[in-house]
């Protein structure tokens, strides 16, 4: 049940972070406050293909 997923930044569309999930746990498409070293400061981040 766990995949790989990258998460990128909702604000620049940088993909900054790659992690995985466990898709019992989540369903829906993770969310995530991260840094984004483009923007330097805390951005949401979305899963994306
Ligand atoms: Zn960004």
């Amino acid at each position: 049940m766990r995949v790989n997923i990258t998460l990128a930044c909702t604000e620049c569309g940088e993909r900054n972070y790659s992690t995985v999930k466990n898709k019992r746990n989540n369903p829906e498409r993770l969310e995530l406050k991260k840094y984004c070293s483009r923007d330097k400061k805390m951005t949401a981040h979305r899963e994306t293909k």
